[in-house]
């Protein structure tokens, strides 16, 4: 099943917790195509920018597993859910976006990712990833939802500039 991953972050160095989670995944999913890097102004409480990219994953088994391993990989950043705030700066954010031609309503999992299509930061990288893929419920690509333009969202390049 094909899956966009969305990543962000704005503590200690994004970047590189992106490679490390990218890093991490690719052991148990397949990293098919990544998008560049992106900066944005944070939406919460006051804020460093934050850093933001997406991948589109290949995946084996069910999406809330892989919620899983994300969740262990944010806690391996340094993140500490137990201290935030809702939508607080954080070292690494991994969020599901969206899979083909599922909706998932579940207790810890939603798919799409409900702020999706307001969430330029998130929709753009996902469009680079992965333009063709339908969003389930939008029934249009990722590229026409993510048409432009996004003042605040500036790609930055790829992760290994
Ligand atoms: P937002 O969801 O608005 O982007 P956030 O990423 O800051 O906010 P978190 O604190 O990281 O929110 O996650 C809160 C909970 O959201 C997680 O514990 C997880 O169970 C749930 N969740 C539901 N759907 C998804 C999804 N598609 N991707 C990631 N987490 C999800
Ligand atoms: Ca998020
Ligand atoms: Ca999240």
């Amino acid at each position: 099943m094909r899956l966009i991953l969305g990543l962000g972050g704005n503590l200690d160095d994004p970047p590189a917790a992106f490679q490390g989670a990218l890093d991490a995944l690719g052991r148990f999913v397949r990293v098919v195509t990544v998008s560049s890097l992106y900066r944005s102004d944070p939406i919460g409480p006051p804020q460093p920018r934050y850093w933001n990219m997406a991948a589109l994953l290949e995946i084996a088994v069910p999406p809330v597993e892989l919620l899983d391993r994300c969740q262990e990989l944010e806690a391996a950043a340094g993140r500490d859910r137990s201290r935030e705030v809702l939508w607080g700066p954080r070292p690494l954010d991994l969020d599901l976006l969206l899979a083909e031609g599922i909706i998932v309503l579940g207790a810890r999992l939603i798919l799409p990712h409900p702020r999706l299509l307001e969430r330029p930061f998130a929709l753009v990288p996902a469009a680079e990833a992965a333009p063709d893929l339908l969003h389930p419920l939008a029934d249009r690509t990722l590229a026409e939802l993510a048409a432009g333009p996004h003042p605040g969202l500036v790609r930055v390049g790829p992760l290994h500039g």
